[in-house]
């Protein structure tokens, strides 16, 4: 539709009484604001059964916690209780860990490698099963898009699990000439923005090397873990092979400090990685952390700067920004950074910000009133700055914890929001001139997790892809994602990696 087409302002999608749009910002060409109308989309949470509250899962069974403590999890969007949550003591963790050892030493380290994998595919499939189910839940409990649940974590916590299966009895194939053996009981702790697929990720590999694993999901977003120890129980897996304990940073810490604990697999901040590293230092505990990250994305001049432009945005906006490896700061090319930044402003005026349960949402909830908070915190620091900042004129929902996708220009790389990570929908744009000061500037921050290259030639890919401090580079794209490939960070962005054939390594030792 071009905009002679438009004959008066329509309201746009009205999601959770989103206002009316105000006047589209002046230095765009169209106007997409006020005449993009879609009917809501909804998805029926009807059929999803969240129960009122949630024990321990410890030794194949719901447990309630030694001391009785609970929490309660909230729906970002509504600000609704949706469970009540126990919070494990050392004295749960204790449990969860004998739980985990006696199964390592008598039902799974022993299991025939080819009927382990039966259980991994088994899990995989139950995934699979459940699918809808589990995506509406990480929806209500953690904000995200059902887009991306239902297309993106879900169907790619299965794709691990899948992946894992088939490496189970394969290791002889993975490390020849060398035997694999498990290395005991794991302990894994992982954050609120990929919660099922994040344990897709720790679970997998662990249980595919003959590991069993006590493993805490994030205070924020523990239901889906839940409901993943229910498939569990399903599955007919051994007891005690998977045992999940939920609390908050004090149940993690119980967790890394435990005796009987073989390694530590951690994904979160690098602030309490460094804390963790720390405490297993002088220990035998083997460990591996993915932390955060600046993702530089890089647009060269030769780009298609169309595609480039719906790479930018599902670079940064993608899951509200809560991204580790996010395209959070966007390197142009001075000749076309006009053209891009004015294509990029108009696209962003098209991104529908409400009901995370909608079909045609595109930016969800933020995860909690804490990062909701210290988005805003960033985005005040970002004006104080000096920076100048763009958000869309489209509404957004009133209650809940919403934030509009924001764009600063005129930022300089000692700038706060350059430097640290948001961890939301804020995205910095930078120019340059010549490809060895794109190189400088993407590298220069204490973060290498990933970056992004958009240019037409393969040989510029080539060269500086090599050039990047960064575990992944993606080319003419970002936030791609396949269990046959390795994730994971250098410097301040982590040790270690996770998916693939490398996955395996921190899982076994190898004799
Ligand atoms: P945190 O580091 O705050 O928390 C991560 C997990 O560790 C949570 O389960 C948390 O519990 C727990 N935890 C908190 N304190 C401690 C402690 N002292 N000892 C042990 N465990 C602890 O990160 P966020 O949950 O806020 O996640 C966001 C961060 O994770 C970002 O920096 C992001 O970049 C990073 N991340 C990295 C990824 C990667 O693969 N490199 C992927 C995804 C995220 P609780 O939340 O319940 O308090």
């Amino acid at each position: 539709m071009s905009t002679s087409e438009k004959n008066e302002a329509v309201e746009p999608n009205v999601t959770n009484g989103s206002p009316k749009p105000t006047s589209p910002n002046s230095d765009l060409k169209h106007d997409f604001a006020s005449f993009w109308e879609y009917s809501s989309a909804p998805e029926s949470s009807d059929k999803v059964e969240i129960k009122p509250s949630y024990g321990h899962f410890i030794d194949g069974e719901f447990v309630e916690p030694v001391k009785g403590r609970t929490f309660s999890s909230i729906n970002p969007a509504t600000e609704e209780v949706l469970t009540e949550i126990s919070e494990a003591t050392s004295e749960d963790v204790d449990k969860a860990v004998k739980a985990a050892r006696t199964a390592y030493n008598k039902r799974w380290s022993t299991l025939p490698a080819k009927e382990r994998g039966k259980y991994i595919f088994r899990i995989a499939r139950m995934i699979q099963e459940r699918s809808r189910d589990l995506a509406i839940t990480e929806s209500m409990d953690g904000g995200k898009p059902i887009r991306e649940s239902r297309d993106v974590d879900v169907p790619l916590a299965a794709a691990y699990f899948f992946y894992y299966a088939g490496w189970a009895d394969k290791l002889d194939f993975a490390f020849p000439g060398r035997k694999a053996k498990s290395i005991g009981v794991c302990g894994q702790i992982i954050p609120w923005n990929f919660p099922l697929l994040m344990l897709a990720w720790k679970i997998a590999p662990a249980l595919a090397t003959g590991n069993t694993v006590v493993l805490k999901p994030a205070e924020t977003t523990s239901i889906t873990a839940l409901k993943f120890a229910e498939i569990c129980r399903d599955s007919g897996l051994p007891d005690g092979v998977v045992n999940i304990v939920t609390g908050a940073g004090q149940t993690g810490t119980a967790i890394v400090n435990h005796n009987d604990i073989d390694k530590i697999a951690f994904t979160g901040s690098t602030k309490v990685g460094k804390i963790i590293q720390k405490s297993v230092a002088g220990t035998d505990k083997k460990f591996t952390l993915e932390l955060g990250g600046k993702g530089a994305n890089i647009v060269f001049e030769d780009a298609s700067i169309n595609q480039a432009v719906e790479g930018i945005i599902n670079a940064i906006f993608f899951n509200q920004g809560h991204v580790c490896c996010a395209g959070s700061r966007l390197l142009v090319q001075e000749g076309i950074a006009d053209e891009l930044t004015r294509k990029l402003k108009e696209r962003m005026e098209t991104l529908i910000v409400g009901d995370p349960l909608d079909k045609n949402t595109d930016i969800g909830a933020i995860n909690s009133k804490a990062q909701y908070e210290r988005i805003s915190d960033y985005i005040e620091i970002g004006k104080a700055e000096g920076a100048d900042m763009y958000q869309p004129s489209n509404g957004i929902p009133d209650g809940g914890y919403f934030c509009r996708p924001t764009l600063f220009t005129g930022v300089s790389q000692s700038n706060r929001i350059v430097q640290e990570e948001i961890f939301g929908p804020v995205l910095t744009i930078q120019t340059f001139r010549t490809p060895s000061e794109a190189i400088e500037k993407a590298n220069n921050t204490p973060y290498g997790l990933s970056s992004g290259i958009w240019t037409d030639r393969g040989s510029k890919i080539f060269n500086i892809g090599s050039h990047m401090d960064s575990g992944v580079v993606w080319a003419n794209t970002f936030n791609k994602f396949d269990p046959t490939s390795p994730f994971g960070g250098y410097k301040e962005s982590g040790v270690g990696r996770e998916g693939g054939l490398h996955g395996l390594y921190p899982y076994v030792n190898l004799v």
